[in-house]
């Protein structure tokens, strides 16, 4: 679904479920597949521990019963039926494409830099909010940008983007509470503009490190087909191929122990410019 309805859905069906919480968690399910926002089912917690088959499960009531988890996210109504089928469940809802959270953590010190933030960039949070089981908060925003998800982006909160997903009411926690809406707020604001800097910003220093872990790394026997093929990907994606050919045979001569004979590397840059071509000619049809 379009960036655009996938919000206007979302913005409406979380306004009415803040002044609804009496709705169970099939339902809501039901609201949400309706609305063409896909979700998927989460093991709940049932009797005080997750009700998954583990014994000792290390993500109580908290991860997905699917295979593929968020990537399952579906609003088919089949297929929710198959799920719901006389099963009580915890709710999960991908996140990116239009939606976006603010997981602030209290255990890990999120409550406090939530409020560091809110000093430092004078902005102040009014925007749909939900109570996480934990006493912890999730704060949604609205994005038309594609962003990943980043772990502890501030101490204590991460950002919960493309890659990631949310557990939404009225899912139960092992502390014995639910998920639920905030009454306080009930817009869905735009992502504010220092996260989305910061974001950018954390993506480009581990784009650094992986280059400094480039330059300085000996690369063994074993090992060379694999990082030459990972290191012409970086390149050709960045640089023309004749450039990226070049720097992959001076960084073959410096780096491999032994190095690569010349012709093979060939063979690995036109391997990768050709898959690129075929990606490109399906991403303009
Ligand atoms: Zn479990």
């Amino acid at each position: 679904m379009r960036f655009e309805n996938r919000i206007k859905n979302f913005y409406k069906l979380a306004n009415l479920l803040v002044e609804n919480k009496k709705i169970t968690a099939k339902d809501i399910a039901y609201m949400y597949a309706e609305s063409g926002i896909d979700i998927f089912p989460i093991y709940h917690i049932e009797n005080g521990s997750c009700s998954c088959p583990a014994k000792q499960c290390k993500s109580k009531g908290k991860h997905p019963q699917t295979n593929k988890g968020f990537q399952d996210a579906s609003t088919n109504i089949q297929i929710l039926n198959i799920w719901f089928q006389n099963k009580i469940l915890n709710l999960g809802m991908p996140t990116g494409n239009g939606i976006y959270i603010l997981d602030i953590d209290p255990r890990n010190g999120g409550l406090d830099s939530f409020e560091t933030i809110q000093k430092k960039y004078k902005f102040s949070p009014q925007t749909l909010t939900v109570k996480t089981g934990g006493n912890g908060y999730h704060c949604y925003y609205k994005s038309y940008l594609d962003l990943p998800k980043v772990g502890n982006l501030y101490p204590g909160i991460d950002f919960l983007g493309r890659g990631s997903y949310a557990i939404i009411p009225p899912s139960n926690h092992i502390s014995g509470n639910n998920y639920s809406w905030s009454a306080k707020y009930k817009f869905l604001d735009d992502l504010p503009e220092f996260i989305i800097a910061d974001i950018r910003n954390r993506n480009k220093t581990h784009e650094k490190s992986n280059w400094e872990a480039y330059s300085l790394e000996k690369i063994p026997e074993g090992q060379r087909n694999e990082k030459i093929t990972k290191l012409a990907g970086l390149l050709i994606n960045k640089l023309n191929p004749t450039l990226a050919l070049n720097l992959v045979n001076s960084w073959n001569l410096s780096n491999c122990e032994p190095p690569l004979i010349e012709k093979e590397i060939l063979a690995i840059v036109e391997s990768i410019v050709r898959k690129e071509q075929r990606k490109n000619k399906r991403a303009s049809l």
